[in-house]
């Protein structure tokens, strides 16, 4: 049998942290079988569907790389199929028109409820054949009287629900349009979904869809209902918790990388593995070691698997996500070194693209101001001549490389006769702005020579200004 899965997100908001999770799950289990991942939006609920909550739904998808071999298929686009196998239930006697009105309905429920029953309908037109002329009505499957469903979850272990639980589900709405278990019945079975993975939330569902199914005649998938995503404080997860959306990962600086292997690991284990890459996913995902209980989401470990990977993975990899948080930041990147050796650099000193960016500044545009501190405590007048003497050194530098750049430092210390704090933190505020930077013989190689000596001059100036004032 070739596996068949599917990610069916209702488009009513953005990708968030449980659908991305569901997708991966789905989309890994496919790629281990050598099977097809279908993506399909079910976009019948049209009063909360949006065009943006699509959008934000397939970007979020692209990002995270989990390409689709099929779709994306829109529920709004089939009614004709769902329509036709409505037809075909009415006419086999496994379906039925219902002209109860809410009314009544709302009423039958009240009574229920007074009672401490469960609200069902009660199959009163079930088996009546005095239709009212020209009265609207709703089309309900005859759901078995009798019999257990039962169904072994991949998560859940065995399922089994009386069918005394269930009543007769309405499948076409009294304004015609077809009801949602009966289009993701429709769907899986024309789309050849062989294992449904989901969210736990519509386990109630699955026995009313499998009774569908069977009166369609149609082969039952496998399931895996995957538990909830709790925030790092066991409530469910929510905004409060910080970023939800999948996209928010990446305005925060994440990769999508670790955002993945964060997301594999929040419910399913491979003994105590912690980092996978998407081959190692993908070679060892089972829906047999998805955790029955709930998974509670753990931000430090999300900003270490982001660390690891924007230090571990191929530098190309990293420029590619990285340049979007450059560009967001206002920074021209054609405006000085290569991307990818800034980040060779500034790898270990980051947790996030977005900070990246952000201490990386200094090597695509001029600083306004030196930081307040660092020149304080750098930038002093004794440091006035150190830099007047390295600045002469570097400005005869023939080969700007690090190697030379780092001799005309040593060569500096040495004809002063003083240690090389004394010279290297005052170049540092002074080439970089700040006291912080990577190595200082690789990062003035990365900034050009002209552009040192003219940023030493301006440290010189603001020594000269503040002793005069
Ligand atoms: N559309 C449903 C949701 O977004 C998923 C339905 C399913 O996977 O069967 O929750």
């Amino acid at each position: 049998m070739s596996v068949v899965t599917r990610f069916a997100p209702s488009p009513t908001g953005y990708l968030h942290v449980g659908g991305a999770r569901t997708a991966l799950y789905s989309w890994l289990f496919a790629k281990s079988q050598g099977g097809k991942f279908v993506l399909r939006i079910e976009d019948t609920d049209i009063e909360r569907s949006t065009e943006q909550a699509k959008q934000a739904i397939l970007d979020g998808m692209a990002w995270l790389g989990l390409d689709h071999d099929e779709g994306p298929y829109y529920q709004t686009q089939r009614f004709d199929r769902y329509n036709h196998y409505i037809d075909k239930l009415l006419a086999d006697g496994l379906a039925y028109r219902c002209y109860m009105s809410s009314d009544e309905l709302n009423a039958i429920r009240e009574e229920q409820e007074k009672k401490g029953e469960k609200p069902r309908y009660p199959g009163t037109w079930r088996d009546r054949t005095d239709h009212p002329e020209g009265q609207p009505y709703a089309i309900r499957f005859k759901n078995p009287k009798e019999g257990v469903v039962v169904f072994k979850d991949h998560v859940r272990g065995e399922v089994s629900i009386s069918n005394t639980e269930l009543d007769d589900l309405v499948i076409r709405r009294t304004d015609g349009a077809p009801t949602y278990n009966f289009c993701v019945v429709v769907d899986d079975w024309e789309m050849g979904i062989t294992h449904v993975v989901r969210g736990e939330d519509h386990i109630n569902n699955t026995p009313r869809q499998i009774n569908i199914l069977k009166a369609l005649g149609a082969p039952i998938p496998e399931y895996a209902h995957v538990s909830m995503i709790l925030g790092d404080d066991g409530k469910k997860l929510s905004k409060r918790h910080g970023a939800v959306s999948v996209m928010q990962y990446r305005d925060d600086g994440f990769l999508p990388q670790a955002v993945l292997n964060y997301l594999v690991r929040l419910g399913w284990s491979h003994g105590d593995q912690e980092v996978f890459s998407k081959e190692e996913m993908i070679s060892l995902f089972s829906l047999d070691n998805i955790s029955k209980s709930a998974s509670a989401f753990n931000t430090d470990k999300l900003i270490w698997l982001n660390q690891h990977y924007i230090k571990s993975l191929p530098v190309d990899e990293v420029v590619q996500h990285a340049k979007w948080h450059f560009v967001q930041q206002g920074i021209d990147l054609n405006n000085g070194p290569d991307l990818a050796d800034v980040i060779k650099v500034q790898s270990e000193r980051v947790d996030t693209l977005k900070e990246l960016a952000q201490i990386s500044r200094y090597f695509y545009e001029e600083f306004d101001e030196f930081d307040a501190n660092a020149a304080k405590k750098h930038l002093r007048p004794v440091a006035k001549d150190n830099l007047i003497a390295v600045k002469e050194a570097l400005t005869n530098v023939a080969d700007w490389k690090p190697q030379s750049i780092q001799e005309a430092i040593n060569n500096t210390a040495e004809t002063l006769g003083v240690g090389m704090g004394k010279i290297g933190m005052p170049l540092r505020v002074a080439a970089t702005g700040s006291g912080n930077s990577p190595s200082l013989d690789v990062t003035l190689a990365l900034i050009s020579q002209g552009t040192v000596v003219q940023r030493i001059d301006k440290a010189i100036e603001f020594i000269e200004n503040r002793e005069n004032s």
